[in-house]
This record gives structure tokens, C-alpha cells and sequence, in this order.
């Protein structure tokens, strides 16, 4: 059945080994591998949980975190929620949750009395904001940050298991010494101020990584939540490889339904595409055209790379890609498999469709 994602797993646990090493060992932090980008795909999660270095397995929806609660506690792995929670899903986070990032008091509050009813302490890791302006509170507002610690250690279901930091994500802002150091210095400052010791810094994502290898990140940072990197093998602050990684674990097989000489230029006036857009087109003269059974519903076209570097990707829509086979010497058909290497987009939006089939090997 195509389209079709071939996962191989050996190569996820060379990537997953190679990160662990330097987050762990070289980096003395504990591994939070997060699952969002694979939909919390089951046997993905099965190798994270038997990972000896893996501490935390990490998702931004509950739903994933749901489906794999008990495999991660009967590993001794603890779950973690990354998007801060709606107030209208708490009562899954404290089922389903070890430790859940958090940035607002009211949200904090009502975690407590919904802890309360299960009879559980929540821990939690207040988020700070060092400038990517996503979630947290805004480090320059340190009044706010420690009315907020004050009140939240008055909670008795509630646990300050430490403070985390999201950077490169909406701001684009890459992790260096300073603000990472600035977030442990607000953490310090709270430990002083309140009379508590946070056990958590988490320093990031697969952005913060590099700052290992540099020997740039700074004392106290001792955890790093990582995707990205795990499933691509991508520092994400200067796009470099990572030692020891594959960016080929993943691979997007799909079938060609058609192939014909056509122009490269649309007859006729032309108005949007499928998607609202004008397109723009080359003018090549004819060219041989093949179209794949699989689209823009199933994955991201500006993230999908095809393996046979004679191919070029024309466009697509929702259900049907377009690709220039004009140089590859007649070497396709109708029916033949194209593969591709996925970005993260790509692989999201695969591994999230239910028309891609998974292979394992
Ligand atoms: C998605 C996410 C991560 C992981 O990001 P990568 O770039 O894939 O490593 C870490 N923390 C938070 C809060 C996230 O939302």
C-alpha cells in the first residue's frame, strides 16, 4: 500500500544514542525525547521508553501522552506535557501527567484543586520567557515571577519542580550562554527569595544542543527536551548534522499514477490554485511529468526531498504531487515508487495523515 513511511528503527536508536551521549554524558543533563513530530507512534515510543538514558518522554498533547502513560511508567520514565494546558484538560493532566510546563497563575490554581480531588501532588515546571515571546513569564518581570512562586508554594497539590525555557520557536531566537544563564539566574533568585530548591532548569530544544559541543552551555541548565534532533539528527540553532545521526530514518515512498510529455506552462487564464494561491510558473518547454498518489492533506511539499536528485518537485495539491522527471533518461513509469527524505514539517504531517501506511525494518 502507498504512500507509504518507512521507519527504520536501528537507525533511530543510532540517532537516539548519539543525542543521549551528548546530552547526558557530556552535557550532565537529563533527556527529555519528545514524541510530537511522530503522532506518539507506538513502536517509536517503545524504544524511547527502553532507552537506558532516556528520563522523560515529552509531548505536546495529552492524547499522545495518554496512549503511552503506562509504558513510560513501567520503564521508570516520567511523562511530560509541553504545551502549557488548557484549562479544559486538566483533569487529563493530572491523570495522564508526571510533570507539566505551565505559565499562568489561574491555570496553576485550578491544577491544584483538580489534583486535590485525585489525590495526587502535580509537578509542575513554571515557563519563563527569554525573549522568543511564546509561552512563560517575561524574565524582565521578576515582581510577577515571584508572586507567582509565592503563591504557587502555598498550593499543597501543587509541586515547583523547577523552570524551563522555550527558545527558537515563534521568535526565532537562538539559545546562547547569556539567556540560558539569565534563566538560571532567575531560578537562583527564586531558590534565595522563597527558601526552595528547583530540581529542573530545562534548557530548550534541539536548538540548545550545539551549546554542549562548545562547551558554551551554562552550569545549572540539566535538562533539554529533544525532537528534532532525535528524529532528523538537526541542531536546530545553525541547521548543522550532529555527530553520530541519519537524517534518512525516515523515508516517503509514493507511487507515480501518471506520466505524460506536457508542457511546462498552463493553457488558458489563470486565476488561483487549489489552495487561494497564484502560482507561478517556468517556462521549460515540454517536459516529462509524473504525478504521485499523495498530497498536500499528506504532507508538506516544501519539506519532502526526492532521494533520485534528477527529480525536481513542481507543486501539488491536497491529493496529487507533480514532479519534473525530465532528466532521469525514461528510468520512471507509471507505477513506480519515488522516495523522498522528510524535513520536520514533512515528517509531522506524515506521520499524522492515517492515508500514510507504516513500514518498520
Ligand atoms: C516541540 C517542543 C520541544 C521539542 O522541540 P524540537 O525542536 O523538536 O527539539 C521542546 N519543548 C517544547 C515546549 C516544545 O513545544
Amino acid at each position: 500500500m502507498y504512500p507509504k513511511i518507512k521507519i527504520d528503527l536501528s537507525k533511530l536508536k543510532k540517532n537516539l544514542d548519539a543525542v543521549s551521549e551528548t546530552t547526558v554524558d557530556k552535557g550532565n543533563c537529563s533527556l527529555a525525547i519528545v514524541t510530537k513530530v511522530l503522532c506518539a507512534d507506538p513502536k517509536a515510543v517503545e524504544l524511547i521508553a527502553n532507552h537506558p538514558k532516556v528520563e522523560l518522554i515529552a509531548d505536546s498533547r495529552i492524547k499522545n501522552i495518554a496512549s503511552y502513560t503506562d509504558i513510560a511508567h513501567e520503564h521508570g520514565k516520567k511523562t511530560m506535557l509541553l504545551r502549557i494546558p488548557m484549562q479544559s484538560e486538566l483533569e487529563d493532566v493530572v491523570r495522564y501527567v508526571d510533570l507539566c510546563q505551565i505559565s499562568e497563575l489561574s491555570t496553576i490554581s485550578l491544577l491544584n484543586e483538580e489534583a486535590k480531588k485525585a489525590g495526587k501532588v502535580q509537578k509542575i515546571l513554571l515557563m519563563i520567557d527569554m525573549g522568543d515571546l511564546r509561552e512563560g513569564f517575561f524574565f524582565g518581570d521578576k515582581a510577577l515571577i515571584h508572586d507567582a512562586v509565592k503563591r504557587i508554594l502555598d498550593m499543597e497539590n501543587i509541586y515547583l519542580y523547577g523552570v524551563g525555557v522555550n527558545l527558537t520557536c515563534y521568535g526565532a531566537i537562538i539559545p546562547k550562554f547569556d539567556n540560558l544563564n539569565g534563566l538560571v539566574e532567575i531560578a537562583r533568585e527564586i531558590e534565595i527569595e522563597h527558601g526552595v530548591k528547583l530540581e529542573m532548569i530545562s534548557g530548550g530544544n534541539s536548538s540548545s544542543i550545539y551549546l554542549i559541543d562548545k562547551g558554551e552551555l551554562p552550569e545549572g541548565i540539566n535538562n533539554l527536551r529533544l525532537g528534532e534532533a532525535f528524529v532528523l539528527g538537526n541542531d536546530t540553532a545553525y541547521e548543522t548534522k550532529l555527530p553520530g545521526t541519519t537524517d534518512d530514518a525516515f523515508i516517503l515512498e509514493a507511487e507515480i499514477v501518471e506520466l505524460k510529455k506536457k508542457p511546462s506552462l498552463p493553457i488558458g487564464e489563470v486565476g488561483v490554485d487549489a489552495f487561494g494561491q497564484k502560482p507561478y510558473y517556468e517556462d521549460r518547454g515540454i517536459m516529462d511529468r509524473a504525478i504521485i498518489a499523495i498530497g498536500k492533506q499528506d504532507v508538506d511539499i516544501d519539506s519532502m526531498t526526492p532521494i533520485d536528485e534528477r527529480i525536481e518537485i513542481m507543486g501539488g495539491s491536497s491529493d496529487h504531487i507533480i514532479l519534473d522527471v525530465t532528466h532521469t533518461d525514461g528510468g520512471y513509469h507509471v507505477g513506480d515508487i519515488v522516495s523522498f527524505k522528510l524535513g520536520y514539517g514533512g515528517l509531522l504531517k506524515v506521520m499524522t495523515s492515517p492515508y500514510v501506511e507504516k513500514e518498520y525494518n
